[in-house]
């Protein structure tokens, strides 16, 4: 089955380069998503290929008005976005968004038919408190109330994610911890009324841990930050899956 795969190039490269790199990206049979910085976003729709599909990183909780620096989604729309991330754990911390936040982003982004990738996870204490769990589904309740239509839900697990990880040492989560809290999250969308939800992985993903992630059935693809910004290692990624 296809998976998905999601490039988040963060606060990174150029217009210039990335459209050197969408001229790059080899063709899979997966889905391909590049989450781009806005301002790229006009650019990289004018050399759109067919098979790679366009995301933002964010959005307002706005629909339009007096909210200098916003981006609605109608404008996303404008400029070819299907996908886009909310929440992403970057935003959550450095930009206090809450969860009654993402939620009204996410019925914007519905109401124009752009697939909200919604990013959810634990922080390094919630973990070592044992409440990884009750997190995740506080996290979910809130962001996906009075949510009908498809959305594709990112698990991200803070403490893996290598902008917090401090120092030299690296910690990734183990393939037998992902597809625990998959399966998890999977029954968890169940009991809500969201069986078949899409649930990709993006703790720290890249060339080594890919086909190994990628291969877990729980896991419908990925969310991938550092290892997406060189066209090598993302080409890897795509074909590993
Ligand atoms: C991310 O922040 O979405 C992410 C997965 O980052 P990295 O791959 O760089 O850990």
């Amino acid at each position: 089955m296809s998976k998905i795969i999601i490039a988040n190039w963060k606060m990174n490269l150029s217009v210039k380069e990335a459209l050197s790199f969408l001229a790059k990206i080899k063709s899979s049979k997966n889905e391909v998503v590049l989450a781009a910085p806005y301002t790229f976003l006009g650019e990289l729709a004018k050399h759109q290929r067919p098979d790679i599909k366009l995301g933002a990183q964010n959005v307002s909780q706005y629909e339009q008005g007096a909210f200098t620096g916003e981006i609605s989604a109608s404008m996303l729309k404008e400029q070819g976005c299907t996908y886009c991330l909310v929440g992403h754990s970057e935003r959550r911390i450095y930009f206090l968004e809450s969860d009654y936040m993402i939620n009204q982003k996410i019925k914007n982004l519905l109401k124009l038919h752009i697939t909200p990738v919604i990013c959810i996870g634990e922080n390094a204490r919630d973990r070592k408190r044992g409440i990884t769990k009750k997190i995740l589904k506080k996290q979910l309740q809130i962001a996906l109330k009075g949510i009908k239509n498809r959305v594709i839900i990112a698990y991200e697990p803070v403490w893996a994610i290598s902008t917090f990880q401090k120092g030299r040492v690296k910690i990734a989560a183990s393939t037998a911890d992902i597809a625990e809290m998959h399966g998890y999250l999977r029954k968890l969308l169940s009991s809500m009324g969201k069986a078949g939800t899409k649930i990709i992985y993006g703790g720290t993903v890249n060339l080594l841990n890919s086909a190994d992630i990628m291969s877990l059935k729980e896991v419908d693809g990925v969310l991938v930050g550092g290892a997406s910004l060189k066209i090598n290692n993302l080409n890897g990624i795509i074909n590993n899956a």
